[in-house]
Formats: structure tokens, sequence, C-alpha cells
């Protein structure tokens, strides 16, 4: 059963559930049956999982509770408190590109656009063909994880009234250009249409970690230590059996693992985590994949419908169209005027211009199913560095996704197109100029990627040979030592990922669950009996 929902989960908790790191005063040694680093939608949803199933769990989150009440709508202040390195965060390799990281209770899920896809049907099919996945992990096996999840998360479509206009041109406009479009569907409890995903929902609307799986695992027993930075996970020999941590305060955090360690860190911390946990196979690390995402901007007539970005979820609307043929997804965002701004072309007067007419700027964006891959390391002082360069084809398909959004745009109306590429003017004024878009430089450093999508570099499969965890998201040759989130994705999905990690993460701590509970029975059982 889980806790019913409530616009203030994060308010009443049960009293010593949270540890908070930063107002720690004191060293900490404790134990739990299982232990999970990161509260974000692989760790949440697994300690959920976990705690129902009747275990004793602790959370190891290394950033702070941002609770609804404290939201700020500034990007400023907000990234700062809740986004990785304050959202400055970047790729590298031929071009750096922007990574956003949630770090905090919930991990990505407070910042992100609460969109809702199933990992399609293609995909796990290809894990089966070329990674040997199925059927441990197969669309029979996942399915009643989605049913779920959609359940407790209350899944829907973005509600007519709370659509807005950016997001009702996209479909209107692209049903015109012959392919479907369609209103997302979301992790929703009454959204207001206030378009702040970015920052956090000021109205608990959105249903992220923060609000739901984490204040329900802590009112099933669990408890968090939060700003507390796992360090490394304990191993005794081949079995790991705690977490080394440390509190913003400064203090040691040392938890103890009865029956096992779920590391949920995400796709870039995960891998560095394992790797400073003396896990050294030969696959940590490589394969990392992402859906490197863009957006381009257009000015419409101030004599035409407001477009109004700051009404209207977030993420509204989008297209799977050419998710196969194409290797693209199209969607629709809604800016705050702070990230707007940087987008908008000129200086001086011809930028104010702009701006004067900011209810009239619409953003859509594509996220590319890239299929170049990157390497997760270490770097200097034990910093995250991932090197990443998108490949011709990639390249290919963003330059496809932004001539055709160019020539939606133009087609819906708009007086100019601002596509963001370098080599391209920065302001399109007909349909015919799109044809400079389709004839973008084939270079990496030319287009403002920004990446949000992240998988691979802890990869599952059968050979210890090729991949980091087994069919059971157990790290080959460690005893008790899990990983949940998309660092075990073979591949990249071309839709967006929070489904599918939350129901991978859900498989998985529920075949952890049974493991558990016989151990406990056989070790009862010789208890007894001794
Ligand atoms: C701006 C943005 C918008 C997005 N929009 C969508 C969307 O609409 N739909 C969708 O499906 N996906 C979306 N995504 C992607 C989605 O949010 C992520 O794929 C998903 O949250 C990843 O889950 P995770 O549990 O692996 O990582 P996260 O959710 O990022 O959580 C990882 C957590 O682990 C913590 N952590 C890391 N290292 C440590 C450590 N050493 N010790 C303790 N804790 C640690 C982090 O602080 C973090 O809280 C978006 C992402 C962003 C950034
Ligand atoms: S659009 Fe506004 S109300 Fe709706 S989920 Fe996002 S932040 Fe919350």
């Amino acid at each position: 059963m889980i806790t019913p929902p409530s616009e203030h989960a994060d308010e009443h908790l049960p009293e010593g559930a949270v540890v908070d790191g930063e107002l720690l005063m004191r060293s900490i040694d404790d134990a739990f049956d299982v232990v999970v680093i990161g509260s974000g939608a692989a760790g949440a949803t697994a300690a959920h999982a976990l705690t129902e199933a009747g275990l004793s769990v602790a959370i190891v989150e290394e950033g702070p509770w941002m609770k609804t009440k404290d939201v700020a709508s500034d990007v400023h202040t907000a990234f700062g408190r809740i986004m990785r390195q304050s959202g400055m965060q970047v790729l590298g390799g031929r071009a750096y590109m922007p990574m956003l990281q949630g770090r905090c209770v919930g991990g990505s899920t407070l910042v992100n656009s609460a969109i809702a896809w199933r990992i399609p049907e293609d995909v796990v099919d290809d894990w089966t063909a070329r990674f040997g996945l199925g059927p441990s992990v197969s669309m029979k096996e996942l399915e009643p994880h989605f049913d779920a999840l959609e359940r407790d998360l209350s899944v829907r479509e973005v509600d007519a009234a709370v659509l807005g206009e950016n997001n009702r041109l996209f479909v209107e406009q692209a049903s015109k250009h012959g392919f479907e479009a369609a209103p997302m569907r979301r992790y929703d409890r009454g959204c207001k249409g206030s378009g702040l995903c970015l920052t956090g929902c000021p109205n608990g609307a959105k249903q992220g970690m923060s609000v739901t799986y984490v204040p329900w695992a802590l009112a099933h027993g669990a408890r968090i230590f939060t700003s507390c930075t796992a360090l490394h996970v304990e191993l005794s020999g081949s079995r790991a059996v705690g977490v080394r941590a440390r509190s913003a305060s400064g203090h040691l955090v040392t938890i103890h693992a009865r029956h096992a360690v779920v590391v949920a860190a995400s796709t870039i911390q995960s891998p560095n985590l394992l790797r400073r946990s003396g896990v050294r196979a030969r696959a940590l690390g490589r394969h990392f994949q992402a859906h490197p995402g863009l957006a381009m901007g257009a000015l419409f007539p101030t004599t035409s419908r407001p477009i109004e970005m700051a009404f209207g979820a977030t993420q509204g609307a989008e297209s799977t169209h050419f998710r196969r043929t194409e290797r693209f997804k199209l969607e629709t965002i809604s800016l705050p005027p702070d990230l707007a701004g940087a987008r908008i072309p000129g200086v001086g007067r011809e930028l104010s211009e702009r701006l004067a007419q900011l209810a009239h700027v619409g953003v859509w964006a594509a996220q590319i199913r890239a299929e170049a891959e990157g390497v997760v390391k270490t770097g200097w002082g034990g910093a995250d560095r991932v090197d990443f360069t998108m490949g011709k084809r990639d390249l290919e398909a963003a330059r496809k996704a932004c001539a055709l959004i160019g020539r939606m745009f133009f087609e819906a109306g708009a007086r100019e197109v601002w596509p963001g590429i370098y080599g391209v003017p920065s302001v399109l004024r007909s349909i015919d100029e799109v044809r400079l878009v389709e004839n973008a430089p084939l270079e990496p450093r030319s287009y403002n990627f920004i990446a949000t999508h992240l998988f691979g570099a802890a990869r599952m499969g059968p050979d210890p040979r090729s991949s980091v965890v087994d069919l059971d998201f157990q790290v080959h040759g460690v005893d008790g030592l899990y990983v949940v989130d998309s660092s075990v994705f073979p591949t990249n999905l071309g839709v967006n990922p929070q489904h599918s990690i939350m129901a991978m993460s859900r498989l998985a701590a529920m075949r952890l669950a049974r493991t558990c509970m016989s151990t406990r029975a056989i070790r009862r059982t010789r208890r007894e009996a001794s």
C-alpha cells in the first residue's frame, strides 16, 4: 500500500526520518538491510519498493531537500541550490555540451518536465538480440511495473486547460505538416501550467520523487541522509557490506548494509562511485550515450495570438514520428525569461525590441537519439569527466530536425526563426532561408546541444568481459552490490527515460527484496535450529 499523495507530502515526515547532513554535528554509524545511494528516479523507486517489501532502508543523498514551499522560480537561485555544479556541468570531447542533472532529494525529477514514456518495444528487442538481456528484462517483465508507476504517480495527458499556446500550436502545425503529434503524458496531479518545471514545481503538482516515493518510503520506515555524499561502497572480500559517506558539515557517515547496497547515483556518478569502491570491470565507464537536445526559437507577429510561454505545461506536446527513421523526437519547451533571453539573437536596440515581444516567442526542440558513444572517467581531484563527441550521422539528424522545426515555424506564421547554429545566420526571415539550415556545418561545435538524458557506462549483460552488472542488476563478481539507474542500459531509447529507469529500478528492487527475504528466512531457520 502506498501512502496517499498530498500536495504537502514533503512536509509531514515521520520524526527522525530525515538526517540533514548540513546540520549534522557528529559522526554516524548505523545499520540497515539495504542502503540506497541516490534519491532520484532510480533510487527513490527502489527505496520505496524495498520498504514496501518490509526491509529497512537507508537512502544516502548528496543534495539538500528542496521542499515545495521553498522552491525558487528564478533560475540563478534555483540552479545554485538544486542543480549539480549550479547547472554549469559539461560533457567534453570535440565540443563542450552543457549537461543538466539535479542534485537534491528527488534528483533530476525535481527539475524535469515529468514526461512519461514506456520503453519502446523495439529497444527491448534490440537489448535481447544484441546484448542478451531477454527474458530477464523483457516487455512482459516490465509491464506490471509501468502499470504500478502510472497508478502511483498519476500519469496522464496534459489537460487541455493548461496546454498553452506554445504546445497547442505545435500539435496543430504538425498535423498540417502531415505527421502525428499529441499532448504529452506526464506525472501530473493538478498541473496549473505555470511553465516552471525546470526550477521545481511550486504547486506540488509534478509527481517528482521528493513529493512521492521518497516521503512514502519514509512513511514506511526508511531513513534518508540528505546532503551526505557517498564516498565509496565498503567491500569485504567480494561482498558489499556498507557505504561510507561524508556530510556537508564534514562528518563521517558509516552505514552498514545487512543485505545489499543499491547504487542509483545516475549515469555519470554511479560508474565513478563503483570505480572509487574498487570495481574493476573492463566495460566500466564505456558505452556512455545521450539524447543531445537542441531548441529553436521563433518570433510571431504581435498581431497574432500571443504564445505566452509563461503559461502552459513546460513541455506539453511531442511527436515520435521520426524516432525510428530519422533518430529524433520533437518536443515543445517553454523557457523561463532568464533562459529564453540568452537564446534571443541581437544586441542593443535590436535585442531590446525582441525582448519586448517575448509574449510572441515560441520554442520547439528536438532530442537526438545519438549513435555516438562516450566514456565516463574520473578527472582531477576525483571530478566526474565525460568524453563524448557526436558523429556525422548524429549531426545530420540534428540538422534535419532543425530544418523541419524551422519550416514548421514559418508555416505557422512566424516572422523570424532563430536557428542558433554557428555558420547559419542567427535570424531567418523566410521559409526559403531554411535551406541554410539544411546545409549547416556537420561540426559538433556549431550546435547548441544540451544533454539531460544519459545512459550506459555500467552496462548490463551476461558476460563480465563486456558488461558491468549481470541480468539481476548485481555487479559481476561482487555479491550484494546492485546498480539500478540508466547506467545499466545498453543503449539510449529515443524517448524520455525517467519512466523506463523507474520500471527497471522497480523490477530490480522487487527481485532483490525476494532474495533478501529468502536469505532472512534461511538465517531465521538456522538460528531456530541451533
Ligand atoms: C532539465 C531536465 C529535464 C528532464 N526532463 C525529463 C522528462 O520530462 N522526462 C524524462 O523521462 N526524463 C527527463 N529528464 C531525465 C530524467 O530526469 C533522468 O533521466 C532521471 O531523473 C535519471 O534518474 P537517476 O535516478 O539515474 O538520476 P537522478 O534523478 O539525477 O538522481 C540521482 C541522484 O543521485 C544523487 N547522487 C549522485 N552521486 C551521489 C553520491 N556520491 N552520494 C549520494 N548521492 C549521490 C544525486 O544528487 C541525485 O539526486 C530530464 C532531466 C533534466 C536534467
Ligand atoms: S508546469 Fe508548473 S504547475 Fe505544471 S508541473 Fe510544471 S511547475 Fe508544476
